[in-house]
C-alpha cells in the first residue's frame, strides 16, 4: 500500500441555493454571492444553483412562506402544510419545486449541497431568519436533502477560510470513500489507512473500535464489515471538526513530516500559539502542499483534487 495521499481529478459537482451564488431570487428580490469567498478555489468544483421556491412557480418578488403544523419532513408525509404570508396554502407547489430541484441535482451528479440556513425551503438546522420564525427545521427541500444523504454545507461557513478548509477536505474524503471498492481485505485496509487520521480527529472512540475489529476480521466477513464501515465513516465525515482539533492534528502531522524529512516549515505553529483562523487555514494549505511535494502522507487531509494539467 502506498502511504501517500489520494489524488482525484474528477471535478465534483456541488448543488447550491441559487440565492447564495448571487442570484436575486429570494422572496424580496435579494441574493448574496457567498461563493466569491472561495477565490480561485471556486473553479475546482462545478456548481449547480437551484431555487426550490422559484421552481415551485412562486416567482420573485413573492410572499414569504412558512411551515405550518410541523417541520419540512412532515410536509413530505402530508402531516404539515406550507402557507404564504396571506395564509394561502402552497404545499403542493413547494413539493413540486423541491422535486424539480432534486431532479436537476441528480442529472448534474451532485453529491453535496451548499444550503441557505434559515429558509423554510433550503434550511437544514434552522428555519428562522432575523428572528422571524418560519416553522421548525428542517425546511421542505432541506428534509429531502437529508433523506437522500447529501453532504450538506451551510453557506455561511464559506466565509471562514478555516471552516471551508474543513468542509472541503471532508467532502473530498467523503466522495472517495463513497466510491472506492471494499470487496477484499486489502481494499478495506487501504481505505482504513487513508481515512483513519481524519476519522480519529472527528471521533476517536469510533475510530479505535473500528481499528480493533478490523484487526480480527476474516475474509467471509469483509463485505458486511466494509458496508458498515463505509456507512458509519460517511456519516462521520459529514460532521464538522473544530479549531482545537484541527490545530492539534496539524501539529501532529507536521511533527511526523519533520521527523521523516529532517526539515522544518517555519510558518507552521504549535497549537498553543494564538493566531486567527485565517492564519491557521494558510498553515494547513501550506502543509498540504509541502506534504504533496515531498510525498509525505498528510492523513488529516487524505484526498486532494488536482486539475489533470497540474501534478
Ligand atoms: S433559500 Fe432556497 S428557496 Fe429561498 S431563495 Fe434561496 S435558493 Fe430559493
Amino acid at each position: 500500500m502506498e502511504k501517500t495521499e489520494i489524488i482525484i481529478h474528477t471535478k465534483l459537482t456541488i448543488g447550491v441555493s441559487a440565492c447564495c451564488m448571487g442570484s436575486p431570487v429570494r422572496y424580496n428580490g435579494k441574493g448574496w454571492d457567498l461563493l466569491k469567498n472561495l477565490g480561485r478555489e471556486k473553479n475546482d468544483f462545478r456548481w449547480c444553483p437551484v431555487c426550490p421556491e422559484c421552481m415551485a412557480g412562486l416567482g420573485v418578488l413573492r410572499e414569504p412562506i412558512r411551515l405550518s403544523g410541523g417541520d419540512g419532513t412532515k410536509v413530505w408525509t402530508g402531516d404539515a402544510e406550507v402557507k404564504n404570508r396571506k395564509g394561502e396554502i402552497v404545499t403542493n407547489k413547494v413539493i413540486e419545486g423541491a422535486l424539480a430541484c432534486i431532479e436537476a441535482l441528480s442529472r448534474a451528479g451532485a453529491i453535496a449541497y451548499v444550503y441557505m440556513d434559515g429558509s423554510p425551503s433550503c434550511g437544514v438546522y434552522r428555519t428562522t431568519l432575523k428572528n422571524t420564525n418560519r416553522g421548525n427545521p428542517p425546511g421542505v427541500f432541506g428534509a429531502k436533502l437529508l433523506e437522500l444523504g447529501f453532504f450538506l454545507i451551510p453557506a455561511s461557513d464559506l466565509q471562514s477560510p478555516l471552516k471551508w478548509w474543513d468542509w472541503r477536505r471532508r467532502l473530498l474524503a467523503f466522495y472517495w470513500l463513497k466510491n472506492v471498492p471494499l470487496d477484499s481485505k486489502n481494499q478495506l485496509y487501504e481505505a482504513w489507512y487513508k481515512t483513519k487520521f481524519l476519522c480519529r480527529e472527528l471521533n476517536q472512540e469510533w475510530t479505535q473500535n473500528i481499528g480493533r475489529n478490523l484487526a480480527l476480521i476474516v475474509e467471509e466477513d469483509v463485505k458486511e464489515f466494509g458496508d458498515r464501515f463505509r456507512k458509519e465513516a460517511l456519516d462521520l465525515l459529514r460532521k464538522p471538526s473544530n479549531t482545537k482539533k484541527i490545530t492539534n492534528s496539524l501539529w501532529a502531522q507536521y511533527s511526523y513530516y519533520k521527523k521523516l524529512q529532517g526539515k522544518s516549515i517555519e510558518e507552521i505553529n504549535a497549537p498553543e500559539i494564538k493566531r486567527n483562523v485565517t492564519s491557521i487555514a494558510k498553515e494547513l494549505l501550506l502543509m498540504e502542499r509541502k506534504a504533496h511535494e515531498d510525498k509525505v502522507f498528510f492523513g488529516t487531509s487524505p484526498v486532494l483534487y488536482r486539475d489533470k494539467r497540474s501534478n
